[in-house]
């Protein structure tokens, strides 16, 4: 007996009969174990430089982490919104800046939960990870960051772009440290380092990376409360 059957049928019977089949609990393997992910990132806005690097990130479809003080993000909810709706990530790093390691338990505490709150209040998000200011922290601090369920993010490359406040240096610093799974630390309040983003952003992208959020480059790692990551590179 010969049985005919044709079109959708005959594809669904071809597909089902040769593909093998996947387990049912499959899980997909991480954006970041697929393509090779730099994560940007920058501190201490939002300020009135932020629109035109979000209008950059956008243009490319590239997705970053911003580290906003919470003494900025009242004042600027149009750009914290529009940070979440374009698919940014945004983490806590602090009120106002300061030296965690030279404060009392209780300020720090203040520092991150008025910032928490300031966050939730504007942007409707709550923050999953903070940044330390100037990457300075020590056991107590983490042991406080911990009690918030907060990781700590430091970096990979510092382009110290703060310091150079040139274009052209900031660009070629972003560059060198821009290797697979590198985190790298920007600012945009420095305008050299927006207008430098856009040829950043357009290369990295015609090389091949993906610019993701830290939590996309995280993929199925997860980072203990408090915990420190990733260990900054070595000064040569
Ligand atoms: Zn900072």
């Amino acid at each position: 007996m010969r049985v005919i059957v044709r079109g959708a049928l005959a594809l669904a019977l071809t597909t089902s009969l040769l593909a093998p089949a996947a387990p049912a609990n499959a899980k997909p393997k991480p954006y970041c174990e697929l393509h090779k992910c730099i994560a940007l990132t920058f501190d201490d806005g939002p300020w009135p430089y932020t629109p035109a690097l979000l209008d950059t990130l956008k243009k490319h479809k590239a997705k970053a982490t911003f580290f906003v003080l919470g003494r900025k993000v009242e004042s600027r909810a149009d750009m914290m919104k529009r940070m979440v709706d374009e698919g940014h990530e945004i983490g806590n790093h602090t009120w106002d800046h300061p030296d965690l390691t030279k404060l009392t338990d209780e300020e720090i505490l203040s520092e991150i939960s008025s910032t928490q709150q300031v966050i939730q209040d504007v942007a409707g998000i709550t923050p999953t990870f903070m940044r330390p200011p100037n990457g300075a922290t020590n056991t107590r601090v983490g042991s406080l960051m911990k009690s918030f369920g907060l990781p700590q993010i430091l970096w990979t490359g510092s382009t110290l772009d703060w310091q150079a406040r040139n274009t052209k240096v900031i660009r070629d610093r972003t560059l060198k440290y821009a290797k697979r799974n590198a985190v790298i630390l920007l600012h945009d309040i420095v305008p050299e380092t927006v207008t430098a983003m856009s040829t950043v952003v357009d290369t990295l992208t015609k090389k091949g990376y993906k610019l993701v959020t830290v939590s996309t480059l995280l993929g199925d790692r997860e980072l203990k409360p408090g915990e420190a990551w990733p260990k900054p590179e070595k000064k040569k």
